[in-house]
């Protein structure tokens, strides 16, 4: 799954500290992995749709074996279904109750453990409110069906088990109108058409098992877009009206697979990767072989540089490995799918798009999930107290299992890293697992017990904040760093155990040295021979944490100019330090106009920016051509704050020249923030344009809410 997360364009303020729970996460009730007394094997699923009545029938033939002797009722999971008969493989009709969550059959006789169990359930149902939609043809959309199974759903459209410890394979056989088409799991083994009825019917097969909340469905008048990777089908299921630019939007799909199949050390597994766009979706489900996007994945070429759904695209795709080869085997264990899914993306980002993006990417996670630390809550990424296993989805499952999965790769290396990954995929293969057995793959694989990470990062809250300060003495020639850990532990959050790489630059060398990092305070002393010009805490950014480093003005300097991005970016921010040195405006100047990576030029505005001196204001316009739109909207958020009118006619002519929707609405806003009532007119009229997730109409509705309360 993803949900759409509003794009965190600022580096979190580095000074927070943690607050008291604003939501008590342990309040929740405990919830257990569910007992069960059978084993499903195979759902054979067929069903005939009516989408102008919004209701559908059929059936679901299940095959069983009882997990213990005695074995005489059956309970399946089914909510909003009407069930009219339930018969046994010699078409008898069996004995069955039906309560609101529940239908209990009654069987035949009593089975014995191992034995085979086959029945078939005949049902009914009409437009539910959940798990299967019906949604009628809108500007957006066409008339369709479509599915969301997840969490614990696909019984709200067929009975079965529905928990995700409980693997089977399936057939779909579904009958639709002949102009519309059909997108399940697995295979298409056939359509036949009725001429006589006006009807098709799709039988999909879903050869190798897998967990139902992976089920799914799409019935519409799709287009198909067919492409390939090798001999495997890579298919996009779209609205036909959307197909010119499904074309572009997906093309990387078989790339993608390709980066994973060799990353992972394990081929693709299933028959085939579809794409199917919904209305129903907001980010992304990872369907066995058919992930159902938000339509909004879908927009113009100029939307691509705002709104790339291509992090989206390579995460579900990871899913078809991380979720639905190897699944969850409880919502306590979220991090298994989601985790491993948002790390896979960020890899994809590094492998496609540079170091230098996958860095950023990096850090846009981590802060994310402090984020979530600082306003929300704080608990272990494995969790078993949740009211819903949606609970579960949140800033700790994806970015923070993420930055965990990052350090442990720093931790063990990089090779035995993905020897694991791949160890961890081909034993568990078609399997529910747990953190557990993960761990288990890292001894298999390296020799090494990595319990004491596991206990202080997936079984404990928090993370460690670090205080850094260091001398320099001339005369021994000793650097003495001091490392304080400052988290306050009165949360159940340990004093961590972690190494950590200390980046050492002076005239004459660079020195990279790892030390471990154990106590609540320690001092580590280097030998170097000529005062340093950067000394560096976490080279390489391997860490999930947070830190103050106090360091002069001349370091800072040269940091801003000679550091990673991540470097350069902290640098820029701590120089808001020294706003009456000149030195400091210079250098800030500087990066902003000439750093070769967007996102420093960012920090030097937005750091600048919040100075509001009238000298900037020259760079502030300047920058406002900037090449990348995130910059230029940096640069136009800040010259609205300075709230004066006669930059009114600077904002019209951006909005109506950049071809970033995001730079056109930031440029709408800051009319808001420096305009009159005469302006009402041109934002009124601005309103009026379409945007992806409407963000210019919203962009003019602030700003003419802004302009009224003056
Ligand atoms: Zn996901």
């Amino acid at each position: 799954m993803k949900r759409l997360v509003a794009i965190l364009s600022f580096l979190l303020s580095l000074f927070l500290v943690l607050h008291a729970q604003k939501v008590n996460v342990y309040e929740r009730p405990f919830q257990y992995e569910r007992s069960r007394d059978y084993d499903a094997k195979h759902y054979r699923i067929a069903l005939t749709f009516d989408l102008d009545k919004k209701y559908f029938e059929g059936e679901n033939k299940i095959t069983l074996t009882p997990l213990r002797d005695d074995f005489k009722e059956c309970l399946l999971d089914a909510e909003e279904l009407v069930v009219a008969a339930v018969t046994n493989s010699e078409n008898m009709p069996l004995q069955f109750t039906q309560t609101d969550k529940l239908i209990t059959v009654h069987l035949s006789k009593a089975y014995e453990y191992g034995e085979t169990v086959t029945f078939t359930v005949k049902y009914h149902a009409t437009n539910p409110k959940v798990g299967l939609f019906f949604d009628e043809e809108s500007p957006a959309n066409p008339v369709m069906v479509s599915t969301v199974s997840w969490p614990d759903r696909a019984h709200h459209w067929f009975p079965c088990y529905d928990f995700p410890h409980d693997k089977v394979t399936d057939e779909m056989i579904i009958t639709v109108k002949n102009k519309y088409k059909v997108l399940s799991n697995g295979k298409l083994v056939s359509v036949k058409e009725d001429k006589k009825n006006g009807t098709k019917t799709y039988h999909w097969s879903q050869e190798l098992p897998h967990s139902t909340y992976l089920f799914m469905l799409a019935i519409g008048p799709f287009a198909v877009i067919e492409d390939s990777l090798g001999s495997l089908p890579v298919t996009y299921w779209v609205y036909e009206k959307d197909v010119e630019d499904a074309k572009w939007i997906f093309k990387k799909t078989p790339h993608i697979i390709d980066y994973f199949n060799s990353l992972f050390g394990y081929q693709y597994p299933w028959a085939q990767y579809a794409q199917v766009t919904s209305p129903r979706m907001g980010g992304g489900a990872e369907n066995t072989t058919a992930t159902v996007l938000g339509q909004g994945v879908i927009h113009d070429r100029r939307a691509e540089q705002d709104f790339s759904w291509e992090r989206i695209i390579a995460h579900e795709a990871a899913h078809q490995w991380w979720g639905d080869l190897i699944t969850l085997r409880t919502w306590s264990q979220t991090w298994l799918n989601e985790s491993f899914g948002t790390y896979s993306d960020y890899l994809y980002t590094r492998h496609d798009k540079g170091e230098d993006e996958g860095a950023y990417d990096l850090l846009r996670k981590k802060n994310q999930y402090l984020q979530e630390a600082h306003q929300r809550y704080i608990r272990p990424i494995v969790f078993d107290r949740y009211n819903r296993p949606q609970d579960n989805f949140d800033s700790h499952t994806y970015p923070k299992g993420a930055a965990v999965l990052h350090m442990l790769r720093f931790v063990i290396g990089d090779k035995p890293f993905f020897r694991t990954l791949k160890h961890f995929l081909h034993k568990h293969e078609f399997q529910a697992v747990d953190t557990h057995d993960f761990m288990t793959a890292i001894k298999d694989v390296t020799g090494q017990n990595l319990d004491w990470f596991f206990e202080q990062f997936i079984f404990k809250p928090g993370h460690p904040f670090f205080k850094i300060s260091y001398t320099w003495d001339e005369q021994s020639q000793k650097i003495k760093l001091k490392v304080v850990q400052t988290q306050d532990t009165s949360q159940g959050i340990p004093i961590y155990t972690i190494p950590v790489i200390i980046g050492i630059t002076t005239p004459e060398k660079r020195i990279s040295e790892k030390v471990w990092i154990k106590h609540k305070e320690q001092a580590f002393e280097f030998s170097v021979d000529k005062k340093p010009l950067l000394v560096r805490f976490d080279e390489g950014n391997y860490l999930l944490k947070e830190w103050t480093f106090e360091k002069n003005l001349e370091e800072l300097l040269y940091q801003l100019k000679n550091d990673d991005v991540i470097g350069r970016s902290w640098a820029a921010s701590e120089l808001a330090e020294f706003q009456d040195d000149p030195m400091a405006m210079r250098g800030l100047k500087d990066r902003a106009q000439n750093d070769e990576f967007w996102a420093v030029r960012q920090s030097a505005i937005e750091t600048l920016g919040t100075l509001k001196k009238r000298e900037h204001l020259g760079l502030f316009k300047e920058k406002c051509a900037d090449k990348n739109s995130k910059v230029r909207v940096a640069a136009l958020g800040v010259l609205g704050n300075y709230e004066e009118p006669e930059l009114v006619s600077l904002f019209k002519k951006q909005f109506k020249e950049d071809d970033s929707y995001l730079a056109q609405a930031e440029a709408l806003k800051s009319i808001g923030k420096c305009g009159d009532r005469s302006h009402l007119s041109f934002l009124k009229e601005a309103a009026k344009m379409e945007s992806p997730r409407n963000v210019i109409k919203r962009a003019a509705d602030w700003a003419i809410k802004e302009i009224n309360k003056t």
